[in-house]
């Protein structure tokens, strides 16, 4: 991996995707940020450091974002910029207008990466829908397209019966759900993983003793050390934060390391315990 350094003593990893293209290892996500706060939100970003970030349609921020994006001294090359199709939107030819639609509301005439938002597996429309993203990257419209939320079996299907990979899928993970088996299928199929909620939600995981005990002996916070086990896990994290302290902390995760025996014991904290609904039963429209 590649070490790039930024503003100071700030560095960022970039990974390879399967096809090529660099991506920042650290995002910055922002579920649950209003479109008039998006702004504010995503300038303070740009500002610490952060080029990725994550938003979608359902977010509706799409406005808010690409507001920050225009208004940045940031080049738009080393910018990379995720949004999603969303479940309403599914279908070969409603992906593409939707597309379209994220696209002017970005301000943007391409985005980084694209993705599938759930698989809503009862409509049984992904397949298509992610025929549309395959047409929108052989257009040259998107830099790389991808996945959230799929189980194997739905990344299976894809595998299968389109012709691209999805560079990455889009899941819930952090320590109390630390997606084993998915993350070696992923692995073997040369897909990244990059982690949804990776503080869980600012929640429990933050306060666990192993975390607090391991944040302590680095002089770190909690949270920067639960997205550093994520880094060294090889997955990509996209922290959200509204507060601008916060998101200069989680910049701040790439001037220390876990040891072996560290990682091993935030490993030990799983309990398969989900924030959000399970990709197989989410089929909200
Ligand atoms: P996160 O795990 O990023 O946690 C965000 C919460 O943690 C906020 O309440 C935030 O508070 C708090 N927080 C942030 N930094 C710290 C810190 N250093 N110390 C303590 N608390 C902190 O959850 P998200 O669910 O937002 O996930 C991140 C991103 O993942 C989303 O924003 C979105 O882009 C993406 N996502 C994708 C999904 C999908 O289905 N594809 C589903 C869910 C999320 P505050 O803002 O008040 O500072």
């Amino acid at each position: 991996m590649k070490l790039y350094f930024f503003k100071g003593e700030c560095q960022m990893n970039y990974v390879t995707l399967n096809n090529g293209l660099k991506m920042p290892q650290l995002g910055f996500g922002v579920w649950q940020v209003e479109d008039n706060q998006a702004t504010d939100a995503v300038a303070k970003a740009l500002e610490v450091g952060y080029t990725s970030i994550d938003t979608a349609m359902i977010y509706k921020n799409e406005k808010g974002v690409g507001k920050a994006l225009q208004q940045s001294s940031v080049p738009r090359e080393e910018l990379f910029i995720t949004t999603k199709v969303w479940n309403t939107d599914q279908g070969y030819e409603n992906t593409l207008r939707a597309f379209d639609e994220s696209l002017e509301r970005l301000g943007l005439d391409y985005v980084d990466l694209y993705l599938i938002h759930w698989p809503t597996p009862e409509y049984d429309q992904y397949v298509d829908t992610y025929k549309a993203l395959e047409k929108l990257y052989k257009d040259g419209r998107v830099k790389a397209i991808g996945v959230c939320n799929f189980d194997i079996e739905h990344l299976e299907r894809i595998l299968n019966e389109c012709e691209i990979k999805p560079v990455l899928n889009q899941v819930e993970c952090h320590p109390y759900l630390i997606q084993s088996e998915l993350k070696e299928f992923c692995a073997k199929h040369d897909i990244f993983v990059e982690a949804w909620s990776p503080l869980q939600q600012g929640g429990e995981v933050l306060k666990n003793e192993s975390v607090m005990k391991i944040a302590e002996a680095h002089g770190k916070t909690p949270a920067q050390v639960v997205l550093r086990w994520h880094l060294q896990n090889n997955t990509i994290v996209i922290p959200k934060s509204v507060t601008p302290s916060r998101i200069e902390e989680n910049f701040n995760v790439f001037d220390f390391e876990l040891s072996t025996n560290e990682m091993e014991e935030i490993n030990k904290l799983n309990r398969n315990e989900r924030k959000g609904p399970k990709p197989s039963e989410m089929n909200v429209r």
